[in-house]
């Protein structure tokens, strides 16, 4: 599906576009027929059985980015995700699930998973433990690279390594990075998930997710989709192709930003400590300068002293907002937010602190943000 010679940057732009024959247009056409013949056609085409014209381009994109073979659309990044787990186990089956993950994921995993009698072990986000997790029986392995919300690295190369070899497969949240920053599938893993809201949509529009990974375990995730029917529509579908004409651009100067930000910070004295993983001194930097071409937009920090809600309320430009990934810098408080149906203790054990800011870096000029950050503190 990709031309694995062409560059990132213009796999964004061009990958799967579906030549306009009527205008010759440079965009794609938008199909929006739910109903479609089926005589003499070699396959009957319906939304939601994921193969609509629409739905094809993005996984086309998509597919030349992660270096993948084949993929699958959905509505929403938790449909991809469920769907994925439905799909790759059953009932009986063992799995390992990373403790730290996106707090939909954890939650899917506890209150749905675990009760319908899939056997979970839950194992902190590095590499060993998750390998230390795993037994005779373990079907899949989900983990979350870089994590939410510490902002973590895990060795993905090492992981896929001892999974390969086990026969489990292994499923990556790659959300945070996206294929702009690193290509989990090159470095063995089955299996790429990501929340599509977040920088593929880009601009906190849109919802959907995305599965790629390679033809048989598509065509395996595909035939469960169609019964939990999760699938995107095509006006949606179009907004996302043409969201992910910018990923690059948007990944690159948000990653950027991200970078100075937390640099400023960590020399701040009212910031008692700073989660990013391009910091020199952070644990994770060897790693993530290993796997990752930059080190992502997403950090997190603590200030020295004060509440982080009079912190927050002072913050001009930069909103107290939910979700991430978009060309607005938001922040939020874990505790409060993502991480909230976690129990108190629980967090305090992930090193989830009530103090914990989580902020989301866009596309504004660098000092704008910078300025707002310091006014605050
Ligand atoms: C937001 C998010 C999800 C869930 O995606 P939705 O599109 O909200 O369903 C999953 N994983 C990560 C890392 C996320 O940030």
């Amino acid at each position: 599906m990709s031309n694995a010679t062409v560059n990132p940057e213009t796999q964004c732009v061009h990958a799967g576009t579906i030549p306009d024959e009527t205008t010759g247009g440079v965009n794609s056409p938008v199909f929006t027929s739910t109903a479609c013949e089926y005589i003499d056609r070699e396959s009957q085409i319906y939304p939601r059985y994921f193969n609509a014209p629409n739905q094809l381009a993005v996984i086309r994109k998509i597919c030349a980015l992660e270096h993948a073979e084949d993929g699958v659309l959905f509505a929403s990044g938790m449909a991809a995700i469920s769907t994925t787990l439905l799909a790759l186990a059953k009932p009986g089956d063992h799995l390992v699930m990373q403790e730290e993950v996106y707090g939909g994921s954890n939650q899917l995993a506890v209150e749905f998973l675990e009760h319908s009698g899939f056997e979970i072990s839950f194992a902190p986000a590095t590499a060993e433990a998750l390998i230390d997790a795993c037994c005779a029986k373990t079907a899949v392995l989900y983990f979350e690279s870089p994590t939410n919300p510490l902002i973590k690295v895990v060795d993905i190369e090492r992981v896929a390594a001892f999974t390969r070899e086990r026969g489990i497969v292994s499923v990556i949240d790659s959300t945070f990075a996206t294929p702009i920053l690193q290509n989990p599938i090159d470095l063995g893993t089955d299996v790429v998930v990501h929340s599509g809201t977040k920088y593929f949509g880009g601009h906190s529009d849109l919802t959907c997710g995305v599965v790629a990974t390679s033809g048989s375990l598509a065509d395996k995730i595909r035939a469960r989709a169609k019964q939990l029917g999760g699938s995107l529509n095509s006006q949606m579908s179009v907004l996302l192709e043409r969201s992910l004409k910018t990923l690059s651009l948007r990944v690159e100067r948000q990653a950027a930003n991200a970078a100075k930000i937390a640099g400023w910070l960590d020399r701040h004295t009212a910031v008692s400590r700073v989660h990013y993983p391009g910091l020199a001194k952070s644990p994770n930097h060897e790693l993530a300068r290993k796997q990752m071409r930059q080190f992502g937009a997403m950090l997190a920090f603590e200030l020295a002293g004060g509440s982080p809600d009079a912190f927050l309320s002072r913050l001009a430009l930069i909103r107290p907002a939910l979700s991430l990934g978009g060309v607005e810098s938001v922040i939020c408080v874990p505790a409060q937010t993502s991480h909230v149906s976690m129990s108190t203790a629980e967090r305090a054990r992930l090193g989830i602190s009530p103090d914990l800011l989580r902020l989301s870096v866009g596309i504004e000029h660098v000092d704008d943000l910078i300025a707002d950050i310091e006014q605050a503190l």
